[in-house]
């Protein structure tokens, strides 16, 4: 098979998108990608200081070498959770990553602010991932503010926005359908956040990072068994197969004509944010949610 572009032989098919490319015309298939979700969703300007939360996995790394060679200021965020046989790797893949390519780089320690994630699990009784989820939230947006960051960008998929969109409409669930979106502007006091890898698949990911030699951590967190939406995520991948382009049109038709029908009722419904009179975080009520979080494992010697 050719290169659509060059008509060199191509390494990479794209069977989505009904083409096959070469690797340095992938390279400019996948800025191009991200330039148009950019741009069709406002996310960002030239005169962003872009914070890129990166966990170590292929589509941040891929996300922060992609916005650099797109011109953007970009500064690395890792959140260390303190999970074994995880983190470790993911905090010294982020860290060397950011050292050979010469980008600056933050990182939130959480059992040093005394939210280790295996310790919250054992304590509290509730589903670790909306945990472990909230937290992390919770310290993007705080380094955000605190670094004076306009946006957060993250390194959600095609596959990771079409899995959540999947299961919220299964659900019917209005306030995460109105809330879903490859752009939430910047609100009450949290800074934009942005997802500009939105249109390209894990497998296109696999592929750049790949091709441009990017060492990514591989060891699974040990929690998560049915996280990130492993069923949806498959289902999915047997309608692309059959009808490529799918998920594409799922995500865009959805939010060009699903979206703005729940907008309206979540505007409608929305509480005012508050400043956390802990932390100082955004919140609908004071203490914040982490805050609670800690303070009930400072407080309680057994489970909460
Ligand atoms: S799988 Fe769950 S517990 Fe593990 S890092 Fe992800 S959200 Fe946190
Ligand atoms: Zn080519
Ligand atoms: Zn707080």
């Amino acid at each position: 098979m050719k290169c659509r572009r060059c008509k060199e032989p191509a390494q990479v098919a794209l069977p989505s998108h009904n083409t096959a490319f070469c690797p340095d015309c992938f390279f400019l298939f996948y800025l191009r990608q991200i330039e148009r979700a950019v741009k069709d969703h406002a996310m960002l300007v030239p005169e962003d200081r872009v914070l890129v939360a990166l966990s170590g996995g292929k589509d941040s790394l891929a996300l922060m070498v992609a916005l650099a060679e797109l011109g953007y200021d970009v500064t690395g965020l890792h959140i260390s959770l303190g999970i074994p046989g995880s983190s470790d790797e993911a905090r010294r893949i982020v860290t060397e990553f950011c050292a050979q390519r010469g980008f600056a780089l933050e990182i939130v320690d959480t059992p040093a602010l005394g939210l280790a994630i295996p310790e919250v699990k054992a304590r509290l009784r509730r589903p670790i991932c909306a945990v472990c989820g909230k937290i992390k939230r919770h310290y993007f947006n705080l380094a955000a503010i605190e670094g004076g960051y306009s946006v957060l960008a993250t390194g959600h998929n095609l596959d990771d926005e079409t899995a959540r969109l999947f299961a919220n409409t299964i659900r019917w669930d209005p306030d995460y359908l109105a809330g879903q979106g490859p752009s939430l502007p910047a609100a009450g006091g949290f800074p934009r956040k942005v997802k500009p890898l939105y249109r390209l698949g894990e497998y296109e990911n696999a592929c750049f990072a790949f091709l441009k030699g990017l060492t990514y951590a591989t060891t699974p967190c040990p929690y998560s068994q049915g996280a990130s939406f492993t069923g949806h995520k498959a289902l999915l991948e047997t309608l692309e197969l059959r009808s490529p382009g799918a998920k594409i049109a799922f995500y865009d038709g959805f939010l060009a004509r699903g979206r703005p029908a729940f907008e309206a009722r979540c505007a409608a419904a929305s509480r005012p944010l508050v400043p956390c009179a802990r932390c100082g975080a955004p919140t609908n009520e004071s203490p914040c949610g982490v805050c609670r979080i800690r303070a009930l494992l400072a407080e309680t010697p057994d489970a909460v």
